[in-house]
Order: structure tokens, then C-alpha cells, then sequence
């Protein structure tokens, strides 16, 4: 067990957000949004990289 290697890099690329307009990974994006709602008594929530991509955004 090497006790360095999983602080960074070794991060699940699936924890990571991604925007949901172009998929972009939100792990560096101060601008980025996050919108929530609650959807058949569940709470949805989808994150963008920024204003652009969440005006963009089309909720299906
Ligand atoms: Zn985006």
C-alpha cells in the first residue's frame, strides 16, 4: 500500500463533476453553477462550468 498515491491523481475521475452542457470536468471552475430542484419527491441537481453553459442548458 503506498500511502502517497491516492490523495490526488488517484481520485476517481466518476467523483468528479461534470458540466452538463458540454461535459467539461468542474473540478478547477470558480464560475461554475449549480442548480437543484426536487423531481417526483427526489432533490435533482446538475452543474455547469458557467453562466454560458448554464443559459444554454435545456432541461428534458
Ligand atoms: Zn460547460
Amino acid at each position: 500500500m503506498d500511502p502517497t498515491s491516492d490523495l490526488d491523481e488517484g481520485r476517481d475521475a466518476e467523483d468528479v463533476p461534470a458540466c452538463e452542457t458540454c461535459g467539461d470536468p468542474l473540478t478547477d471552475r470558480p464560475d461554475r453553477r449549480v442548480i437543484t430542484w426536487v423531481e417526483d419527491d427526489q432533490v435533482r441537481s446538475v452543474q455547469f462550468c458557467d453562466e454560458d453553459c448554464r443559459e444554454n442548458w435545456t432541461r428534458e
